[in-house]
């Protein structure tokens, strides 16, 4: 059973349900680029529907100061109706007498897309007397934006305390994935972190040590943590002022039995670019004037070793600059491996933040692994350990 409310839990027929979803997609002169986002929200659409609610949708876009036609959702609206197949009436603004006029004339089962909440300050200040606006036109509040989850917002905790409050299926499905990859996660649990920067990532790795069997630290941050160990790194990225923290890190991971990996020898060039010219060295070996931009065969072979008996995976960053072949092939044959093993129903592997999910899409196995979360920054900070308001408010008491 979840530990969250979710549409099981509500009773919908004859309901006014505004739900917040994820609408903030890429566009291309004026129209949407790509459309994950919007196929992630339409099962919980379309069954809120189904089942006899009004569906009044609630999303941000962009960071508008202020009413502007740039940041409007009207023209997210034919990508969202094509979509869902179904008409979608778009409303000028997400609260006020124009809003109940037009949930009063939908039937039930009609969806309605309500204008940006951050057209309104009182969205991003949680501030309680626009929470009321937003609910005068509601009878429950079903949260389907994970991605959102970790801003305490009006349309993403507020809404929650003052209306029943429901998980979406989108928002359920990414709750139970990582639920299965963090907080009950089958043993033994490996953690890959790579990436560009340690800074960006110290709340992360010092939650990861805390949970995990093995931590494979790769990408540019494994540099920093390379030079902490003394070797020299030559020209890479390195943030060599972190160099204690990296120590820190390693001493705490020891204290919880935590294993460690890094890699052991290395992709290096002159050049940051693509076939810039590389050869293999052993991370001992870097010469002065060169980079490391990717793990190497060694290295690979000992990470999809030590999956072969790991039953959780939870991945955030690539392991080398993948945008730049050959310094792609690392993140493509670890993922490769992980996709094998999940496919063959021996391993539980979530993916998400920043670039992974492009990561995953270029090693083609986006679509093998348990999850792959399209989520930013509520991603990274689950892996941080820290709670989501947005979630929180669907605990069930
Ligand atoms: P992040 O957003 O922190 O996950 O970082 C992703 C970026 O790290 C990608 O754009 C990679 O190109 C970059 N990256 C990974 N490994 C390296 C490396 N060894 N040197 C430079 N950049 C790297």
């Amino acid at each position: 059973m979840s530990a969250f409310r979710t549409l099981d839990d509500a009773d919908l027929a004859g309901k006014r349900v505004l739900v917040r979803v994820d609408l903030n997609v890429p566009m291309d002169n004026g129209t949407v680029s790509d459309t994950t986002r919007i196929d992630r929200i339409l099962p919980t659409i379309r069954e809120i529907a189904d089942k006899g609610g009004k569906v009044i949708l609630l999303a941000h876009f962009g960071r508008p100061k202020g009413r502007d036609d740039k940041n409007s959702l009207r023209q997210v609206v034919p990508a969202l109706a094509h979509a869902l197949g179904r008409p979608v009436t778009f409303v000028e603004d997400c609260i006020g007498a124009d809003v109940a006029k037009a949930v009063a004339a939908a039937k039930n089962g009609e969806v309605l897309l309500l204008e940006n909440t951050r057209f309104h300050a009182g969205d991003e200040k949680n501030d309680p007397e626009f929470v009321r606006a937003l609910a005068a036109n509601g009878d429950l509040y079903v949260n389907d934006a994970f991605s959102a989850a970790h801003r305490a917002h009006a349309s993403t905790e507020g809404l929650a305390h003052v209306l029943p409050a429901y998980a979406g299926r989108t928002m359920q499905a990414e709750l139970e994935a990582l639920s299965a990859g963090l907080d009950h996660p089958a043993r033994p649990v490996m953690a890959i972190v790579g990436g560009a920067k340690v800074s960006t990532k110290l709340d992360l790795l010092g939650n990861l040590v805390k949970k995990v069997d093995v931590l494979v630290i790769g990408g540019g941050m494994a540099n920093t943590f390379l030079a902490a160990r003394g070797l020299d790194v030559g020209k890479s990225l390195c943030e060599h002022d972190l160099a204690a923290t990296a120590r820190e890190i390693e001493q705490k991971a020891k204290a919880a039995g935590c294993e460690i990996l890094l890699p052991v020898d290395a992709l290096v060039a002159r050049e940051f670019k693509a076939h810039p010219g590389h050869r293999v060295v052993p991370v001992g070996e870097v010469a002065s004037d060169e980079m490391i931009l990717d793990a190497g065969p060694l290295s690979i072979a000992e990470v999809v070793l030590r999956l072969e008996t790991m039953k959780t995976l939870v991945w955030n960053g690539p392991f080398g600059a993948f945008e730049l072949p050959p310094f792609d092939t690392a993140t493509v044959a670890v993922a490769k491996a992980v996709a094998r093993r999940v496919k063959a129903g021996e391993l539980v592997a979530v993916a998400g933040g920043g670039d992974t999910v492009s990561a995953m899409n270029h090693a083609g196995v986006a679509g093998d692994l348990t999850y792959v979360s399209t989520a930013g920054g509520a991603f990274l900070e689950w892996m941080e350990g820290k709670p989501l308001p947005g979630v929180e408010a669907l605990r069930k008491g």
